[in-house]
């Protein structure tokens, strides 16, 4: 009996909670049919509403919007897209072995391993001219010739200006 009583009041507490919550929000708490009156579309919007807006700068208003995909694209035309035969890397043809070293390299081009080389000794050969004439590299008035181990001038390089190196000639450095 005592558990029915209980009950019952809870109800009604929890009704008059509910009433007072909708009367609190603006709402009716008895909602009916309503008239509905054609009216004009463009209705005047009150003032203050206007005035706060203009005087209150929304958050939003610093965001730069940026244009959206609408619809979502399936993985098929995803793939077609990057699979597309035009888009993928060309197999190439024109790849040869150097004559020199025998590295693959492309045809018509310099191989990059021998040219690695040679660049090597040229840095090697101007350290030397820096050792022996000091800083800067002044443009000589004669031409250089460079001189490995067990090389001798010969007579027409007496002139000229002598770099000597302290190794052996590398075959691919011809005199
Ligand atoms: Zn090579």
């Amino acid at each position: 009996m005592s558990l029915t009583v209980f009950l019952r009041f809870l109800r009604h507490s929890l009704q008059q909670l509910e009433s007072s919550l909708i009367q609190t929000a603006g709402l009716d708490r008895n909602l009916g049919p309503a008239l509905a009156v054609h009216g004009p579309s463009l209705l005047p919007q009150p003032q203050h509403i206007r005035d706060d807006e203009s005087s209150e700068p929304s958050f939003l208003d610093s965001i730069f919007w940026m244009a959206a995909p609408k619809k979502r694209r399936t993985i098929e035309v995803n793939r077609c897209r990057r699979r597309n035969p035009n888009k993928l890397i060309k197999v190439k043809t024109n790849i040869e072995p150097c004559p020199e070293c025998g590295n693959l390299k492309q045809k018509h081009v310099l191989c990059g391993f021998c040219y690695e080389k040679v660049r090597k000794e040229t840095a090697m050969i101007r350290k030397q001219i820096e050792i022996k004439e000091g800083r800067p590299h002044n443009a000589p008035t004669v031409e250089t010739v460079v001189l490995y181990e067990n090389e001798a001038p010969r007579d027409v390089d007496k002139e000229k200006r002598i770099v000597e190196r302290s190794r052996n000639r590398p075959f691919w450095f011809k005199l």
